[in-house]
């Protein structure tokens, strides 16, 4: 007898306007694998791991069996592309369904990869093995890291080609979500005029992420305001641990404040506010520094795609808009400013922290110190750790630091405690994650991922195993590049 996998399907999706989604079955692949398995997801989920791991269930995260409840989609959705507006789609992924995990909450399977759809464009739907391996990496390192994200369940090899500049190994990402709406989809609606679908959309929206809303005056106002709140903590936990999304397209933002879709995405080793990865953004857009303001530019489409519910009176709504995203500054420095007194043991307020704080991002610039192993070096009280620590301005602002925790209350375990919380011992360096992706997609060795993985999924323990994976990667090289998931 096959065990169950304990699927609980309930497709709220396909109540909405059929505009929103085309219904799609994924296409078979000739010979799924299992390449990687996240087994205390599928708890959370509900689901049985040995059950979802067997035959039959590799069948089903390959697309080729449908689960019953499942009601396959690929969803509507325009956006922004490096500032130029594009409809879109799901072109390369199909939503499953919603699963209803065990503690009640409603979460999107979707499959990425799964074979062309109505919005594939040119493309053929199909994604390969090494960048879905790379998602799965990079978005349970940032769910661990306590940054809000899709999570991935599950990689599976097809067995097919994909083909791009060379022949690769094809597979698909099981990709978890709380839901995949996203500013795009918002501008979806909004580009089509129909006032009834965008506000179905907006109230779909505002029910399964927002419900406590639901019986407010003005629902769409608190809704765009808690949309740029999230955003703003969103982009505020990227800075603060040096992630750069790298292709911050309107379609890329979510509507629940998840961050989504790794592509050309990285971890910045030197402190560098211009670092860029992506290698199609030769302008820079997305860099480091410029996510605050990226972000704050794609609520400005998402608060254009809500107006004609915010107010009957243009006028009226233009202004509510306006003042909704002219919060985002403040939310942003807030949340932003909080983290870094965290990330520096601060428990209290004092007004020169601003300085502070300031004063040793400008020293990592100037001297080109690694953004994550300076925090380490402090959360251990070792200056001696850093690039910085031969340095005179360094060592003035090391006692200037010491003096100003010692003007606290508390004693110096509870900031310590606070650095090590805020500060994480290891981050997925690039160089460590081409390292696990060449064992696994060259010599289909997944062991070096797996330990990878395991280091990551506890990334503020400040362990002795951990410490090989602080090295920064040699200097040598070109600036290192990441290109578009494929
Ligand atoms: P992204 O830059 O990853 O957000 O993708 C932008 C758009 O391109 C989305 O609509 C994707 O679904 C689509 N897309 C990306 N790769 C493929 C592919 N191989 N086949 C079809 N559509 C794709
Ligand atoms: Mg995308
Ligand atoms: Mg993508």
């Amino acid at each position: 007898m096959t065990k169950k996998i304990g699927w609980n399907f309930d497709n709220s999706y396909t109540q909405l306007p059929d505009v929103f989604y085309t219904l799609q079955k994924p296409k078979p692949v000739r010979a799924p694998k299992m390449a990687v398995f996240n087994t205390s997801l599928a708890e959370r989920l509900g689901l049985d791991p040995d059950a979802l791991q067997s035959e039959n269930g590799v069948e089903q995260l390959a697309g080729n069996q449908i689960p019953d409840g499942a009601s396959p989609l690929s969803q509507a959705y325009a956006g922004h592309q490096f500032g130029h507006f594009t409809m879109l789609g799901d072109g390369r992924a199909v939503l499953l369904g919603e699963q209803i995990t065990p503690q009640g909450d409603r979460m999107d399977i979707q499959f990425k990869g799964p074979g062309r759809t109505p919005y594939s464009r040119g493309g053929d739907g199909r994604a390969a093995l090494g960048p879905m391996l790379r998602e799965y990496i990079i978005s349970e390192a940032m769910h661990a890291l306590g940054i809000p994200t899709t999570r991935s369940l599950a990689v599976v090899e097809t067995g097919e080609a994909v083909y791009r500049e060379t022949e690769l190994p094809g597979a698909i990402l099981t990709r978890v979500a709380s839901s995949h709406l996203r500013v795009g989809t918002f501008q979806y609606a909004a580009g089509r005029d129909e006032i009834e679908n965008l506000r179905a959309l907006a109230d779909y929206a505002i029910h399964r992420h927002y419900p406590e809303m639901e019986a407010q005056e003005n629902k769409y106002v608190s809704f765009l305001q808690a949309v740029i709140d999230r955003q703003a903590s969103l982009i505020a936990k990227w800075q603060l641990v040096g992630f750069i999304h790298g292709v911050m397209n309107t379609d890329n933002m979510t509507i629940s404040g998840e961050t989504i879709d790794y592509g050309p995405c990285a971890f910045m080793d030197t402190y560098d506010p211009a670092t860029v990865f992506s290698s199609i953004d030769r302008q820079g857009r997305y860099a480091y520094g410029n996510q605050p303001y990226i972000g704050v530019w794609n609520l400005a489409r998402f608060a254009e795609s809500l107006l004609p519910l915010l107010h009957e009176n243009m006028d009226e709504a233009l202004e509510m808009a306006n003042e909704a995203l002219s919060s985002f500054a403040k939310l942003f420095q807030k949340n932003w400013h909080e983290g870094m007194k965290a990330k520096l043991g601060l428990l209290n307020e004092e007004p020169q922290d601003e300085s502070l704080i300031g004063d040793l991002l400008t020293m990592m610039e100037k001297y080109h110190a690694d953004y994550t192993n300076t925090f380490r070096a402090l959360t251990l009280y070792k200056p001696e750790d850093t690039v910085l620590h031969e340095k005179d301005e360094f060592k003035q602002w090391y006692e200037r630091w010491q003096e100003r925790l010692g003007r606290q209350n508390e004693p110096r375990e509870s900031s310590q405690q606070l650095m090590q919380q805020s500060n994480p011992a290891v981050i997925p360096r690039n160089h460590r994650v081409e390292e696990a992706l060449d064992a696994a997609v060259e010599k289909g060795d997944y062991s070096v991922m797996e330990k990878l993985l395991k280091v990551l999924s506890d990334p503020y323990a400040h362990s002795t195993e951990q410490k090989e994976y602080c090295t920064v990667p040699d200097q040598t090289g070109k600036p290192y590049r990441t290109f578009c998931g494929t």
